[in-house]
């Protein structure tokens, strides 16, 4: 009888409304700890779980999402894996990452996706196979449940390409995001009036999730890629809810599409 080996992933909230992610491999006891903003709930969660962490992930130079890296690496003696191009950004990195490098975290194999756009050194990790039926994907301030992250240093070009980068991995991928906007993504994505069904259904579910306290992260790709307009700005039936010319640049559907959601 085969023990199963599938990573068991934790989430824990931070700061106001951020999610830090965690990845243990139960065959090798590894524990990647993905954008520790801040060190008390790690270190929380860690004791909770009786956990050892054996690497820290970043996905971007944010404090947000970097804070409790020094005091982590300085309780453990882990390594810290970031965009190579954050080296100015992101103090200590002990493994820099750039676009198409395969690594691996906490013994799973990893691609690393240049998603640059809310920032320019922006990376996202995807784990094809950590046993079970799913990967996963830690894709920080690029793609959230019915939203994408605000566009600080790149273009939205920029932005449009590194959403359509992660729709290309596969549906049976579990998403885990920076943030917990879902509810208010779910509200502007209401005012747009696009009729796709499966937007509406994953809206009532946001809804649902929320009304109970309950966290809408992770979601599966394969519901995002059917539900999320950002993930949509070449598809006709959003374009047309835009009020865009059919044959649109999909860049410049997106544009409209996240500074309607800046204005919102
Ligand atoms: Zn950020």
């Amino acid at each position: 009888m085969a023990a199963s080996t599938s990573a068991q992933w934790y989430r824990i909230p931070a700061l106001k409304d951020n999610y830090i992610w965690m990845l243990e491999n139960p065959s090798t006891g590894a524990l990647a700890i993905i954008d520790p903003g801040e060190t008390e709930a790690v270190m929380a969660a860690l004791k909770a779980h009786d956990l050892t962490p054996t690497e820290i992930i970043n996905t971007h130079h944010h404090a947000d999402h970097t804070d409790g890296n020094a005091a982590l690496r300085a309780a453990f003696d882990i390594p810290l894996m970031a965009p190579a191009s954050e080296q100015a950004r992101i103090a200590d990195i002990t493994t820099p990452v750039s676009h198409g490098d395969r690594v691996t975290i906490a013994g799973y194999d990893a691609h690393v996706i240049e998603t640059p756009g809310h920032t320019t050194g922006h990376v996202a990790f995807h784990l094809p196979d950590i046993g079970g039926d799913h990967g996963i994907a830690f894709v920080g301030d690029t793609l959230f449940s019915m939203g994408c992250g605000r566009v600080f240093e790149g273009t939205m070009a920029e932005m449009w390409a590194s959403l359509a980068a992660l729709r290309d991995l596969p549906d049976e991928t579990l998403i885990c995001a920076g943030h917990e906007y879902s509810a208010a993504n779910a509200d502007y994505v209401a005012s747009l009036n696009w009729s796709r069904a499966e937007s509406h259904d994953r809206m009532a579910a946001i809804k649902s999730l929320r009304a109970e306290g309950e966290p809408t992260l992770p979601v599966m790709l394969g519901v995002e890629k059917k539900a999320n307009p950002f993930l949509n700005c070449d598809a006709p039936d959003l374009i047309a809810a835009m009020n865009m010319p059919a044959d649109s640049d999909p860049a410049e559907v997106f544009d409209a599409l996240r500074t309607g959601k800046d204005q919102f």
